[in-house]
């Protein structure tokens, strides 16, 4: 089964993803974690992704095309969840094409539907945990008393360069300018499947699991 997670910064893609991985023994393709991976390698493709990403906006198709094509190839008969994955049209159509190559059709696409006020609101107050990426939020999901990580006890927490209002406004609008046509584009295909994705984290797994059947 594939599935992809759809929905502006903030939405909730990776929380949801990552419980999906531990429901269902999928695996999450997030292109912002593998951008922020080959961000810390010190190559020049790197330097120019860090660049990009810092400001808000998207990096180039053919680069997270070619990542997402890695990826499936090494592992043709997996189940993924494409987190932050396609962005473009141009990159659903590459999707599209490289799903077909491997014989593994699209399940569905998940919108998580979040209004603005609440994804700055989100955004402004999140931190991962370093060592596994668990993400938490000062305001709904805190870092516990102790100190450490409640999925692996790190104790290192780190916030995105690209979490602050300025970046985000950037991000937002390469979501409504980019992105948001993915929700017709899918639709179209009758793949389309909308949640709420503005409730407590169990809630919106909840209606994911719902849509999936
Ligand atoms: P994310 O972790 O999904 O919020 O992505 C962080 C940043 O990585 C985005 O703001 C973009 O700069 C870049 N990025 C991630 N996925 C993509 C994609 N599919 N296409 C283009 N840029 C991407």
């Amino acid at each position: 089964m594939n599935i992809i997670l759809l929905g502006p910064p903030g939405a909730g893609k990776g929380t949801q993803a990552r419980r999906l991985v531990e429901a269902r023994g999928m695996t999450q393709l997030s292109t912002g974690d593998m951008l922020r991976e080959a961000r810390t390698s010190g190559t020049e493709m790197g330097q120019r992704v860090a660049e990009v990403m810092d400001r808000g906006e998207l990096v180039t198709d053919d680069i997270v095309i070619g990542l997402i094509e890695e990826k499936l190839e090494a592992d043709p008969d997996g189940s993924f969840i494409f987190d932050g994955f396609p962005r473009t049209l141009a990159q659903a159509d590459a999707l599209g094409d490289l799903l077909d190559r491997h014989g593994t059709p699209l399940h569905c696409v998940i919108e998580m539907q979040v209004d603005d006020a609440a994804l700055v609101a989100r955004i402004t107050a999140r931190s991962t945990c370093a060592s596994c990426g668990e993400v938490y939020n000062d305001l709904t999901r805190p870092i516990p008393d102790d100190g450490k990580c409640v999925v692996c006890g790190g104790t290192e927490f780190i916030r995105r360069a690209d979490d602050n209002e300025e970046s985000l406004k950037t991000r937002l609008l390469a979501y409504y300018k980019q992105t948001s046509p993915l929700i017709g584009y899918y639709y179209a295909k009758g793949a389309l499947k909308s949640v709420d994705g503005l409730g407590e984290i169990d809630a919106v797994a909840a209606a994911i699991e719902e849509a999936l059947g």
